[in-house]
């Protein structure tokens, strides 16, 4: 390859690098909310969690997603809520999805609300209940001190043997 062919290739690299990572960037809820004007009838990657209800109805349905800053109503088709399964609510952490979509500022199809309209959501990471997990956590607790207490009991009858 020449100088110069090079020279363009890196430039060219340079350009691009930043838009393509841009674009593979998810956008969060504060981004959404404030500059919502920008952001509107665009494609956007967003990232949260499923909470509350999973509502579907025929061939389509809802989902909220909080990425920790709001939650956005996703409007997807019900073939892309199947696998979701896990809402977050009190004790219960959701499933942690990511969705491409259309993001609307003032949706006409739904009554003027903020929404996203899925073209495809991935489920990152399966949720779980935290309730359940308490007392395994507890267990592991009882069961340390229970052998911390053996170890002091067990040295010292050896130390009055001595
Ligand atoms: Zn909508």
């Amino acid at each position: 390859m020449s100088a110069i062919l090079k020279r363009i290739a890196f430039l060219f690299l340079i350009v691009l690098l930043p838009v393509i990572a841009r674009a593979e960037q998810p956008v969060t809820s504060v981004e959404l909310l404030k500059d919502a004007s920008f952001y509107n009838a665009k494609k956007i990657i967003f990232e949260g969690e499923v909470v509350g209800d999973i509502m579907i109805r025929g061939k389509s349905g809802w989902i909220n997603v909080n990425d920790g800053g709001n939650a956005i109503g996703v409007f997807a088709a019900a073939n892309f809520l199947k696998d979701i399964d896990q809402a977050g609510r009190y004790g219960k952490t959701g499933d942690l999805v990511q969705i491409f979509g259309v993001f609307n500022r003032s949706c006409t199809e739904h009554g003027g609300d903020l929404d996203i309209h899925a073209l495809n959501i991935q489920r990152i990471k399966e949720g779980n209940s935290t309730i359940r997990s308490i007392p395994t956590f507890k267990q592991i607790i009882l069961v340390l001190l229970s052998v911390i207490l053996i170890i002091i009991l067990w040295i010292s009858k050896d130390s009055r043997k001595h």
